[in-house]
């Protein structure tokens, strides 16, 4: 059989192609080539159709990636918007477990300042309903630990159901580098 010796067009490999080939593989780096020949040279070329039908695979799983991705994203867009908190100017916000403590705390010091101050105003009064008058700030307290706890687990909840949405879009993004 008659041979002719060429490099791997890819990685550069010695290749020894019997001279009616037309088509080898690197045993080296699994290449696909064309042996192409011009005035009496010979050569190698990546194939390009086998390169076109790999590079085509690779978008295809990257694509399908990237729409997981989008999809993973939009779902998360809409599920955030159960923890979204309404505030006063129609502004929304995703509750922090800083915030709740801290919107508790204020709320709950506002209610002992009340208590203090009817405290002081009805302790001279003559009319004896009044006293009831420093009990509404307890009220307030027990509301604003009652309201707190709630924000608090709602925000625990959001951080919880975040770290997963991040672990499975750091999967994803993972799995098209792999790809690459
Ligand atoms: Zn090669």
């Amino acid at each position: 059989m008659r041979v002719v010796n060429l490099a791997c067009n890819e990685c550069g490999a010695p290749l020894v192609v019997p001279k009616s080939a037309n088509y080898v593989t690197c045993e080296f780096c699994g290449a696909q080539l064309h042996v192409v020949r011009e005035g009496g040279v010979a050569y190698t070329e990546i194939h390009e159709l086998a390169e076109r039908t790999e590079r085509l695979e690779d978008d295809m799983a990257r694509l399908k990636a990237s729409e997981a991705l989008n999809r993973l994203d939009a779902d998360w867009q809409q599920e955030m918007k159960k923890y979204e908190v309404r505030q006063k100017n129609g502004e929304a916000s995703i509750p922090s477990k800083q915030g709740a403590v801290f919107g508790a705390g204020v709320a709950a010091a506002f209610g002992v300042v009340w208590m203090i101050f009817a405290g002081g105003l009805v302790a001279g009064s003559p009319f004896g309903f009044a006293a009831v008058f420093p009990l509404f700030g307890l009220v307030f307290i027990v509301a604003a630990i009652g309201t707190g706890v709630m924000a608090y687990q709602k925000a625990e909840a959001y951080e919880l159901r975040k770290a997963q949405y991040e672990r499975e879009r750091r999967k994803i993004i993972e799995a098209i580098r792999g790809e690459v």
